[in-house]
């Protein structure tokens, strides 16, 4: 039975594979035809003394800024933590997140942020298959390592780096005063769960 359900997984995933390659083939194509033309133009223009190359790479440069924060904010295409950094010898914020969870209810676990090639490969960090390399998360907005019962992360030892690095100390959000364990009241607000009847922490 198990064998059975592994080659029906399978299947599913060489039937998905196959519908990616046939589409990866297909926007190849595209690209090929795009950047001819783009190429063809471009050099005519040059040739005709319209436009200078120095002025096409400085707009080249200002319109592929523009158009990666696009791309972002429409969540299109992979994206990876901008600055590879080995999380095991990342130097970690000295938050004693142990005796806080109680009041800050791991607000920092509702946080979105893409992961790093070292996760990926590691396989044990999960991602946002909508939303390729983003942390996977639930629909109350918590990341899906969160275990809410005890408000823990269940991959503490291979978190990422951005939980590693993440200082709520001056975050106002978080905070009203972090020294003095004042928590800002309108926390539940500011991390606004999507979807009602999911599990809290404590
Ligand atoms: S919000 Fe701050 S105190 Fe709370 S779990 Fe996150 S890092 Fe720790
Ligand atoms: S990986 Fe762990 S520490 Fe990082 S957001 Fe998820 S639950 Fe929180």
């Amino acid at each position: 039975m198990q064998g059975e359900a592994m080659e029906g997984v399978r299947g599913e995933v060489v039937e998905g594979l196959r519908y990616v390659h046939y589409q990866l083939g297909a926007n190849t194509g595209k690209v090929l035809e795009v950047s001819s033309f783009l190429y063809a133009l471009t050099e005519l223009l040059i040739e005709k003394g319209i436009i200078t190359e120095e002025e096409l790479n400085e707009r080249k440069i200002a319109v592929a800024e523009r158009l990666i924060k696009k791309f972002r904010e429409l969540g299109m295409g992979a994206v990876f933590q901008e600055k590879e950094q080995d999380k095991y010898g990342f130097d970690e914020v000295p938050i004693d997140c142990e005796s806080r969870r109680q009041l800050c209810k791991a607000a920092c676990c509702k946080l979105s942020f893409a992961l790093s090639r070292q996760d990926i490969e590691e396989g044990t960090v999960k991602w946002d298959w909508g939303h390729p390399y983003m942390i996977a998360k639930e629909g109350d907005g918590y990341c899906v390592h969160l275990d809410k019962v005890t408000c823990k992360c269940r991959i503490w030892d291979n978190r990422p780096v951005p939980c590693r690095g993440f200082d709520c100390r001056n975050d106002k959000r978080i905070w009203l005063d972090f020294e003095n364990k004042i928590i800002n009241p309108k926390l539940p607000e500011v991390f606004a769960r999507k979807e009602e009847g999911t599990e809290k922490c404590p």
